[in-house]
């Protein structure tokens, strides 16, 4: 593979433990199908129950505007905007890779960052709700799911829980009868 901005030559770095490709001359990144999602999860934990499927809402994608090559496919890649960020990434509909220019993994995870502290109340309750039901139905396994939905919690407890006590008592109920503390 070769860098689809520049053609430098790529070499393989990790991202805590995603092995990504790095472009030597213009340090882009290449990210395979879900290697981003990973590698954005394993810096940030809180982030790890954020919705990132990019290819459920299809109208944001925008095949027009691209104008790199995927190295893999050699196909022409879309732009389309990060998950619930405004950074525009380029990806190929093909194998879903996604290439990121320099600083822009940076800026994605600080635009979640910005997203996951201003999240609404109902939000956070919808991504509660959401989380619990993967809880009895998910396919990730019952601790994964497990602590996606203990950090929605948490965020639920900076947002709402001072105001609500009672709720606040229920939830600490809730979460102490885990046994994966
Ligand atoms: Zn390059
Ligand atoms: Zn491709």
């Amino acid at each position: 593979m070769k860098c689809p901005k520049c053609e430098g030559e790529f070499s393989t770095r990790y991202v805590k433990d995603v092995k990504v490709e790095e472009c030597k001359q213009c340090h882009g990144v290449w990210f395979d199908a879900t290697e981003l999602e990973e590698a954005t999860k394993e810096v940030d934990q809180d982030l790890r129950w954020m919705d990132f499927d990019l290819w459920k809402n299809q109208d944001s994608i925008d095949v027009s505007r691209g104008t790199l090559m995927c190295p893999r496919c050699n196909i022409p890649m879309a732009m389309v905007k990060y998950g619930p960020t405004e950074v525009q990434v380029d990806t190929c509909t093909n194998c879903h890779g996604i290439w990121l220019d320099k600083g822009e993994f940076e800026e994605i995870i600080s635009a979640l960052e910005d997203e996951l502290s201003s999240m609404s109340e109902d939000e956070y309750w919808d991504a509660a709700m959401k989380e619990a039901w993967e809880l009895i139905d998910g396919d990730k396994g019952f601790i994964s799911e497990w602590r996606d939905f203990r950090t929605v919690l948490r965020f639920l407890q900076y947002r709402v829980l001072v105001e609500n006590p009672k709720v606040q008592s229920a939830l600490t109920a809730l979460t102490r009868s885990s046994p994966f503390q």
